[in-house]
């Protein structure tokens, strides 16, 4: 043990027996020593601070009274081992790598990954249907998954439901149509869909929309059409090559659909 671990102020003696010892003590204070009154804050036991120090410091710390002593400690999650005062690791992580991950919310390491959400229901137009009829006859297209984790929320959600979602490419597809009242997807719809774009591709994805029954371009991604078919497949697949690649898009083809 060197001689900076050792308490300070030997001649003081606390209430809780830390200090010097009780044939030494100059001064007995009727109180806790800081360290036993930071546990009691914390609601620790020194057992249990003990448990984290590194074994060449445990005897020190056994005695410890000063909450600004600088110890080894041991990471609980396994990282490796870190220098910090008595007082950060009460009171924090104590180690930089759990700080850090602290710092930054599990879904920043999500963001982009679909997957698929049990129990979600949306309204599927028949139009719809038969866009992922068709493109499904030309790539593969999976079932299992069915939305996509961002690193914002959208309606208060850490994820996104897309109409179509091509993983391999990280492409979406939104089937737009006004609907019956021809209301739909204007004005506020289209200051949302803007934002759900943004949110997608701030994780990587691309957007591809299709607008259909009179709706106007949203910008490059958008393809307007008069109507679901073979043509409109093509247009689709011809935007996923210009956005990630004709050998991308070649990936994804069908070599035998009646496979
Ligand atoms: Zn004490
Ligand atoms: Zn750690």
């Amino acid at each position: 043990m060197n001689e900076e671990a050792t308490p300070a102020g030997t001649t003081v003696r606390f209430r809780c027996g830390h200090g010097a010892d009780a044939a030494e003590a100059r001064v007995t204070l009727q109180r806790q020593c800081p360290l036993c009154m930071l546990l009691a804050e914390t609601r620790r036991s020194r057992d249990q601070l003990l448990r984290r120090v590194a074994p060449n410091g445990r005897a020190a710390l056994a005695r410890e009274t000063r909450i600004g002593a600088s110890y080894e400690w041991i990471c609980s999650r396994g990282h490796s081992r870190y220098q910090a005062s008595v007082r950060e690791t009460l009171t924090g992580p104590g180690c930089p790598k759990c700080a850090r991950n602290a710092r930054a919310p599990a879904a920043r390491f999500e963001g982009g990954v679909p997957f698929m959400k049990p129990g979600l229901k949306t309204r599927t137009s028949q139009a719809e249907q038969r866009l992922r009829m068709l493109l499904g006859e030309r790539i593969a297209l999976p079932h299992r998954v069915n939305a996509i984790r961002i690193n914002r929320t959208f309606y208060g959600k850490p994820e996104v439901w897309p109409d179509i979602i091509i993983p391999a490419v990280n492409v979406a597809i939104e089937y737009d149509s006004p609907g019956r009242d021809k209301t739909a997807h204007r004005g506020l719809k289209e200051v949302s869909d803007r934002e759900k774009d943004a949110a997608l591709e701030e994780v990587g994805w691309a957007v591809i929309r299709v607008r259909a029954d009179g709706l106007e371009s949203l910008g490059p991604h958008s393809i307007v059409t008069a109507g679901v078919t073979d043509a409109l497949v093509d247009e689709i697949l011809t935007m996923v090559a210009e956005i990630r690649g004709a050998a991308a898009v070649a990936a994804l083809l069908n070599r035998d659909p009646g496979d």
